[in-house]
């Protein structure tokens, strides 16, 4: 028998960051449970964290690359699949230029640090703006009201949950998520915590979800209502003279201009539009404002909205307007390990709509465009169409906005590369297929969880297994090759020493304590490691917990992490202001010009008929978005992918609990089996998001025996969140009738 080894990892699967503990006998994986030494997650898992074993295993995965011929996918070496994209590039270059390349990137990227850093080098390379991301389905409007209000995009403050006395969550279900834009292994055993401290917990949304049945108080709104809401909040704050910034009152700027802008929103004139009584809008502005602290965390129901960065923007103002902002126990901004140390003083702000779409002229984001034009960028002919897109970790046919025009334009493309270990309901019209390693053959740490974390914490896993392939940065490096022009067979350490160049280059060229010091010098003080760990390890020692080289000791270095495989814990959140923010004030600019311009729209939308059933989505703790539906103890039991209905609607539609509705929107139709709830509002119908797995073409043995229905045909391109180009997925006009 072989020997019976004990590892300890990071969960890579979502936003928790719980840590594993690991048990393999040779190079098996025989079990998997949560790791009770971990510093962050001290034993939490939910029932996917002990599914990496299945994955890996998961006869469908995909171990070769493979290519398209004859309208068949068929494995071919990676020499043959490299060598295949370089011809076929060339080739689309030439009749369709730059300007007709596009990028889609998904979720799991920013899962793994080798494709969020490496991502860059393929997007350098391929010289294009058509970049589009899961972004625009999920969170943009957090980035740009963050962005705006504090100058960063990523200046993201999270709920400091185990210190808070108070928290209002808006459109978040994290008994189902385990959390998102807020990293909290055990995020259950830390609301109950508030309780047990005293403390309180309130939920809005328009579902008695999970959360809501544990929480304090639940109360129903309408959705898409949290902005006009929120607006009424602070509106209670101003006219009751409960406004108290506390000590952040130092940095925030345009609390004056606020009272007058949210005069309109009274709780009665919010009342018809957000379905809450306007009692209860006063009594719960006046508990924030009395708790000793308080968070207004707001999630994903509150960003796929109309008013998506509106709703965000305001669950800071709430936030701030009580003293709560950068305080413990409210809403707090995490510094990463590998965050430099920050100076406070002006930046360079943050803008929008540096450069538009080609066909509906929708600003630019944060570098990247809304992913509902991606259908319309490739199927409108004309100069910049795109005949030629790459997509990595990423299944557009099912996340973004009106997939049957999604399905039918990458159809049309030229060429269509996808990085993805699956042959799904995406890459099924890729031309070539390029399978990264599984999650336990590479390497991880979590870049960006780290920077959206509630504690301090740096947490590295080695790889467990062989990758029996290319790792990712292997991967994009070599499309990176492809795309510049280098060829194929080119030298992948020509852009792995461009990758460490630059962050090596960064480190010296500013006035930190390694400043003017030789690059090539420190490149020979990194360890043997992969390319993309090399690039991690210079991050890491640079940042404001490193050991800087050795001129700090006892501070982090890839050594320490390996020898602490539980993680080590940097402390709780400290006050970040004033240098988290870079603004061109270098102040909080709470009344940002573009936000409160906004308003307008949001006071007009009081004034409209909101009678008429709605669609909204849900998350459920055995689901991750599209991917995860292949892995038999996920998916067993009851049916998941239901149309939720509540009693009342049930008998005037004419629904049985079991039967089929066929719902309709402005963008399409679907019948889907009727579950009928009374934990859902009336006029307000839940489908969740990520099924549909019966596309001819996909490998999705498990999955497609329990196929569910895809949402996203129902959803509208032409809808968006016009501050962040965010797709409004949740709020759907739909009509439901016996299918
Ligand atoms: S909560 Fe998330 S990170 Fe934790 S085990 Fe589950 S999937 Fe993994």
């Amino acid at each position: 028998m072989a020997e019976r080894t004990t590892h300890f990892r990071t969960c890579p699967l979502c936003e928790a960051t719980c840590g594993l503990e690991v048990t393999m006998e040779g190079a098996s994986v025989v079990r998997i449970r949560g790791d009770r030494e971990d510093v962050f997650s001290h034993g939490f898992i939910c029932p996917k964290g002990s599914t990496l074993r299945q994955l890996h295993e998961d006869p469908d995965r995909l171990r070769l690359p493979l290519v398209r011929r004859d309208g068949e996918h068929v494995e071919v070496s990676w020499e043959e699949a490299f060598a295949e994209v370089e011809q076929r590039l060339t080739t689309a270059l030439e009749s369709a230029g730059r300007d007709g390349v596009g990028v889609y990137l998904g979720n799991p990227n920013v899962h793994n640090h080798a494709p969020t850093l490496y991502g860059r080098a393929l997007i350098m390379a391929l010289g294009t703006r058509n970049i589009f991301s899961a972004s625009t389905v999920d969170q943009m409007p957090r980035h740009v009201s963050s962005g705006f209000a504090y100058g960063g995009p990523l200046a993201i403050p999270v709920p400091d949950l185990d210190r808070t006395d108070y928290l209002l969550m808006l459109g978040a279900n994290p008994l189902e998520s385990n959390g998102s834009l807020c990293t909290a292994p055990d995020f259950p055993g830390r609301l109950a915590a508030i309780g047990e401290r005293g403390g309180r917990v309130v939920v809005v949304d328009p579902r008695r979800t999970a959360t809501a049945k544990i929480a304090d108080e639940h109360l129903t709104i309408r959705p898409g209502g949290d902005a006009a809401w929120l607006a009424a909040l602070a509106h209670v704050l101003f006219d009751e003279d409960l406004v108290d910034l506390g000590p952040a009152g130092e940095w925030i700027d345009g609390v004056e201009q606020l009272g007058a802008v949210f005069e309109p929103f009274t709780p009665e004139a919010v009342a018809a539009a957000t379905w809450i009584e306007p009692d209860v809008t006063r009594r719960i502005a006046r508990e924030i404002a009395a708790a000793p602290t308080a968070a207004v965390y707001g999630r994903i129901g509150t960003n796929t909205v109309e008013f998506g960065t509106l709703a965000s923007w305001l669950t800071d103002v709430v936030t701030a307007l009580t003293g709560n902002l950068d305080r413990p126990g409210g809403l707090m901004w995490p510094n990463a390990a590998h965050q430099k140390a920050r100076k406070p003083g002006p930046g360079r702000g943050f803008k929008t709509g540096r450069w538009a779409t080609r066909v509906s002229g929708l600003p630019e984001v944060k570098s990247e465009f809304p992913v509902a034009a991606l259908a319309e960028e490739i199927d409108t002919p004309g100069d910049g169409q795109i005949r030629v897109l790459f997509t990595v970790a990423g299944n557009p046919a099912r996340s973004c906005p009106d997939s049957d025009r999604m399905n039918s334009a990458l159809d049309t493309l030229e060429l269509m590369v996808s990085v993805d270990p699956y042959l799904n309901e995406t890459t099924r019209h890729a031309d070539v297929i390029l399978p990264p390693p599984s999650a336990l053959a590479r390497s991880h740490y979590d870049l960006a969880f780290t920077g959206l974390s509630i504690r301090n914490v740096s947490n590295y896993s080695p790889a467990l297994v062989d990758p029996n392939g290319p790792l990712e940065e292997e991967i994009l490096s070599r499309l990176a090759l492809i795309a510049s022009g280098q060829g194929a067979d080119a030298d992948t350490r020509t852009i792995h020493e461009m990758m460490l160049g630059g962050v090596l280059a960064g480190v010296v060229g500013g006035d930190g304590p390694l400043a003017g010091r030789d690059p090539a010098e420190l490149a020979t003080e990194l360890g043997d490691r992969s390319p993309a760990d090399r690039v991690l390890e210079v991050m890491l020692r640079t940042g404001w917990a490193g050991d800087q080289f050795g001129a700090v000791p006892d501070g982090l270095n890839m050594e320490k992490l390996e020898a602490n495989p539980h993680g080590i814990d940097l402390g709780a959140l400290t006050p970040q202001l004033p240098t988290v923010l870079r603004t061109v004030s270098g102040r909080v600019e709470l009344a940002a010009e573009p936000l409160v311009a906004d308003i307008d729209r949001l006071r007009a939308s009081l004034e409209r008929d909101s009678s008429g059933p709605v669609l909204v989505g849900r998350r459920h703790l055995r689901s991750n978005n599209s991917w995860m539906h292949n892995v038999e103890v996920l998916v067993k039991g009851r049916e998941r992918c239901t149309l939720q209905v509540h009693p009342a609607d049930a008998g005037e539609w004419g629904l049985v609990d079991g039967g089929d509705a066929k719902v309709t929107s402005a963008a399409g139709s679907l019948v889907a089996p009727v579950e009928i709830t009374d934990e859902i509002a009336r006029s307000v119908v839940s489908l969740p998001h990520g099924w549909g797995h019966d596309a001819p073409g996909a490998r999705l043995s498990v999955a497609r025996r329990r196929p569910g229905v895809n949402t996203n045909v129902l959803t509208d391109a032409s809808k968006l969140d016009p501050l962040s180009g965010n797709a409004v997925l949740n709020g759907i006009p739909v009509s439901v009738v016996p299918g």
